[in-house]
């Protein structure tokens, strides 16, 4: 059966990776989350006290501990630096609130697009972020755009949050997240936006298998043509 790209773009929350996942698993595909890299070489920077002018000395730490993903018994998806498991430090606040600029670094890009690009060459896959459909895979047969207000956005966050130990405060994770997609969509380099032929699709109120529905929809369209 022709196997083809998912590339699910929006900004941070939208369910994009919660989307991703199901799909791959229904499609037997590869999921790729984009936006665990950029926390990876966060988590990396951050560790070796690094700022947005050691550019050189965060690419060189990705090229020793470089990135890679796992699978855990419970069928978790894993992310390593070099062996070591950074899955759960790189959804903790102090990533998420300096991955922004640390993603605005266009060297770190050129090296997490190029392994982005080896992975998708090996077959099927569904890679959610905010410069697939733009820059990544720009001949992805589907490219998806979610959208969601910010109110419900931070509220799915502060949910993950709490279920995963971490602590949130929903007026502080409204701030974040809008500042967070501010500081994404006006970079220099690969800035969250939609691609010209991306499907756009408003999550607010949506169930996530209505979201589901919608994307494999599409897709089944497309393998089927
Ligand atoms: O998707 P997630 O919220 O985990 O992404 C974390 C951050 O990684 C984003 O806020 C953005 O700065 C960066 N990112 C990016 N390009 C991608 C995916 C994520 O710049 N393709």
């Amino acid at each position: 059966m022709k196997q083809i790209q998912i590339a699910i773009d929006g900004p941070a929350s939208s369910g994009k990776s919660t989307v991703a996942k199901i799909i791959a698993k229904d499609f037997n595909y590869t999921y790729l989350d984009t936006g665990a890299m950029y926390r990876a070489a966060t988590y990396l920077a951050l560790r070796n006290h690094l700022t947005e002018n050691d550019a050189a000395e965060i690419v060189e730490l990705l090229e020793t501990y470089s990135v890679s993903f796992g699978r855990a018994d419970n069928g978790e998806q894993l992310v390593f630096v070099g062996d070591v498991d950074v899955t759960h430090p790189i959804r903790e606040n102090e990533v998420t609130n300096n991955v922004s600029w640390v993603s605005a670094i266009p060297e770190v890009r050129e090296k997490l697009v190029y392994l982005q690009q080896l992975i998708a060459a090996q077959g099927g896959i569904v890679m959610d972020g905010r410069d697939i459909g733009t820059v990544v895979l720009p001949d992805a047969e589907l490219k998806i755009f979610l959208v969601a207000s910010v109110e419900e956005r931070a509220e799915r966050r502060y949910k993950e949050n709490l279920a995963k130990g971490i602590s949130a405060d929903l007026e502080t994770l409204k701030k974040e997240i809008a500042e967070r997609d501010y500081k994404d969509s006006h970079r220099a380099v690969s800035p969250l936006k939609p691609a010209a032929d991306a499907i756009h699709f408003d999550t607010t109120g949506v169930g996530i298998a209505e979201v589901v529905a919608f994307i494999e929809e599409k897709a089944k369209k497309i393998i089927d043509k």
